[in-house]
C-alpha cells in the first residue's frame, strides 16, 4: 500500500468468528452467509490454529460482495493464562507460523484424548464418539467433547458441559501445548500480519496479563485488543481502552462467532471502518479479498 494511500471500505464489520475448521458448527460459505444476514459485510475468519477455512470463505464473500480478511486465533498461554491472540492478513505459508500452529493443534489431539479417557472414568464417552463430532483435520477442542456429551444425552448443550463436566474443577481437564503471547505476537507479526490479543478482560481486570507483560507484547508489535467483546468485563474494558490510548493501539470489538455451539450472533459487536483500515494498512503478508 502507498503512503498516504489510506485504505477505504465498508463496514459493518465483524472480525473473529469461526467455521467448522475448528469449533465452530458451520463450514466457512455458511458462517459467510450468516453473517451477511445479520447485515455485516466485511469480515474475518479466525478459526483457531489454523488456516484451511480461508478459501471457501474467500469465495462465499466474493459471491455475496463481501470484504474478507483472512486471520486466525492463535492459542497462546501467559503462567496458568490462558491467552488468546488473533492474527490477520499474515503470509499463511510463514514456516515458523506453520511450524508452530501443526504444533499446537497435535498436542490438542492428544491433550482431547487424555480429557475423554478422565472422563470414561464416570460417563459412557469415547474417543470415537469425539471423532464423529469432528470434521476430519479440524482443530480438536473441548467443544467437540461437548458435542460428544450432547450425543450421548449426558448433557443438554455446549453451555453446560463448560459449567460441569469440563471446567477444569470438575477434575477431568487437561492442558494443551500453546507458546508464551510473545511468541504468538512475534510469530505473526514477522508473518506480516497484525496481533491483536482476543477478549483479554474474559476473566476480568485482576486476571489480566500485567501490565508490564502488555507493555512488552506491544513492544514486540502487538496491534491492539479487541475491547467489544461479550466476555469482557466493564473494568477490564475500561483499563484496556486506557492502555489502548496511552499506545495508540487499534481496538476492535467481534462477535466470536461459533454457530449453533454459542449464543454470540455475528454483528453482536463491530469494529470501525477507521480501525479495519487501520489492521489494512498495517499488514504486509496477504491483502484482504475485497468485493
Ligand atoms: P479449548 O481451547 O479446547 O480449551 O476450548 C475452549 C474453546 O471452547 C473456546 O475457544 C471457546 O470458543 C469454547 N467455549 C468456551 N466456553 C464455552 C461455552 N460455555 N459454550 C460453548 N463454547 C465454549
Ligand atoms: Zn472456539
Ligand atoms: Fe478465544
Ligand atoms: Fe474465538
Amino acid at each position: 500500500m502507498t503512503q498516504g494511500a489510506r485504505s477505504t471500505f465498508t463496514g459493518p464489520s465483524d472480525l473473529h468468528l469461526h467455521s467448522n475448521h475448528s469449533d465452530g458448527t458451520e463450514a466457512p460459505a455458511e458462517v459467510m452467509r450468516q453473517a451477511h444476514a445479520h447485515g455485516i459485510r466485511t469480515l474475518a475468519l479466525t478459526d483457531h490454529d489454523r488456516t484451511t477455512g480461508w478459501d471457501e470463505a474467500a469465495g462465499a464473500a466474493a459471491d455475496l460482495g463481501m470484504t474478507f480478511l483472512p486471520g486466525i486465533e492463535l492459542s497462546a498461554k501467559h503462567e496458568w493464562r490462558s491467552v488468546h491472540v488473533l492474527g490477520y492478513l499474515f503470509d499463511p505459508a510463514d514456516p515458523a507460523l506453520v511450524a508452530e500452529t501443526d504444533r499446537i493443534r497435535l498436542d490438542r489431539v492428544g491433550r482431547a484424548e487424555r480429557i475423554v479417557r478422565n472422563i470414561s472414568r464416570d460417563y459412557d464417552l469415547g474417543w470415537p464418539d469425539v471423532l464423529a463430532q469432528t470434521l476430519a483435520d479440524a482443530t480438536v477442542g473441548r467443544p467437540h467433547i461437548a458435542d460428544a456429551l450432547v450425543a450421548r444425552g449426558i448433557v443438554r448443550d455446549r453451555t453446560e458441559a463448560f459449567a460441569g463436566i469440563l471446567h477444569p474443577s470438575a477434575g477431568y481437564y487437561e492442558p494443551h501445548y500453546a507458546p508464551d503471547p510473545l511468541t504468538a505476537v512475534r510469530l505473526i507479526t514477522r508473518a506480516g500480519g497484525v496481533a491483536i490479543i482476543a477478549h483479554p478482560a474474559s476473566s476480568g481486570r485482576d486476571r489480566m496479563m500485567p501490565t508490564p507483560y502488555i507493555e512488552r507484547l506491544i513492544a514486540e508489535g502487538l496491534g491492539g485488543f479487541e475491547i467489544d467483546h461479550r466476555e469482557n468485563t466493564q473494568d477490564g474494558k475500561r483499563m484496556l481502552r486506557g492502555i489502548a490510548a496511552d499506545h495508540d493501539l487499534i481496538v476492535t470489538g467481534s462477535s466470536d462467532y461459533h454457530g449453533a455451539g454459542k449464543p454470540n450472533r455475528p454483528g453482536e459487536n463491530t469494529t470501525s471502518d477507521e480501525m479495519v483500515a487501520r489492521i489494512i494498512d498495517r499488514a504486509t503478508g496477504t491483502p484482504p479479498h475485497r468485493p
